[in-house]
């Protein structure tokens, strides 16, 4: 299909995991654009496998700078941005999460800048250069709805980007901007094994697996094809709202 036909779309972290998948998604809907990520390597390789329909910016979201510059190399490649997917995010270089005995002051200023700060100003550095029209796609997380032990501080960002998406919905209506959240359940990335040792790594997708009332994790396609909904125009009247795609892990107690 050719959803995104003639669409620009901006995908950040779209070297791995979900980002990937967002951005293969898009590539086969006819889309163009650019995946972001710090990690040149597998930028050029994820660039390679999504055929150079997309460009790589490598950029670290947490610097504002690196921000602003891969809109405007995006714009000055393609002319336009009609996509913007949120979705750097998630585990902080070798920090865990941790639980509350755990948590210090630098480590919870890191997860709240690379989860919340960063989104809030991927969008506002985006803003000059998206096309009237566009679509905003903030990826969230069934984290927020759905308490796990030693994920307080990511479940909390990640409940304030769902209400940025809502928030800054109405603020860029004025120019047909839609902005959406779209929170993954469980989904099988390479993000596990930075929280996970790798002799645990097997047993800690069981259990997501079995504790998900479908019984397994998600593929980071099938985020993909939601993100392609929410950045196409057959979700036209959907704003500033959110979708959980999580196999129904928060429809469980
Ligand atoms: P991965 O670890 O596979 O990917 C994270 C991506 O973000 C990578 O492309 C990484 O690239 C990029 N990234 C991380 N930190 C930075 C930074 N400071 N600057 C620029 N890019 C950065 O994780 P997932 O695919 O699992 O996660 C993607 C998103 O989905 C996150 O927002 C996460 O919170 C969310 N999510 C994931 C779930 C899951 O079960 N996997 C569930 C719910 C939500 P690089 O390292 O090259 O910078």
């Amino acid at each position: 299909m050719n959803r995104l036909q003639n669409k620009v779309a901006v995908v950040t972290g779209g070297n791995s995991g979900i980002g990937f998948g967002i951005a293969e998604a898009f590539k086969n809907e006819g889309a163009v654009g650019t995946i972001t990520g710090r990690n040149e390597t597998t930028l050029s390789r994820s660039v390679d496998s999504l055929g150079k329909q997309f460009i790589g910016i490598a950029g670290n979201v947490t610097n504002l700078n690196d921000l602003e510059n891969t809109f405007k190399q995006t714009v000055e490649k393609f002319g336009k941005i009609d996509a913007l997917v949120v979705n750097a995010g998630g585990v902080v270089d070798g920090i865990a999460m941790g639980s509350i005995d755990e948590v210090t002051e630098e480590s919870y200023d890191q997860y709240m800048e690379l989860n919340l700060k960063s989104a809030y100003f991927t969008v506002q550095k985006a803003l000059p250069y998206l096309n009237d029209g566009a679509s905003v796609v903030l990826i969230g997380s069934s984290a927020a709805h759905r308490a796990a032990p030693g994920m307080a501080i990511y479940a909390a960002a990640k409940a304030a980007v769902i209400s940025l998406a809502k928030g800054l919905s109405l603020d860029l209506l004025p120019r047909k901007i839609r902005v959406n959240a779209l929170s993954p359940g469980s989904i099988d990335t390479p993000a596990f094994g930075k929280m996970v040792p790798e002799e645990h790594l097997e047993q800690v997708k069981k259990t997501w697996s079995d504790i998900t009332p479908i019984g397994r994790q998600g593929l980071p396609s099938e985020i993909g094809s939601t993100a392609v909904f929410l950045a196409s125009d057959e979700s036209s009247f959907i704003v500033g709202t959110e979708i959980l795609a999580d196999g129904g892990l928060t429809n469980i107690s």
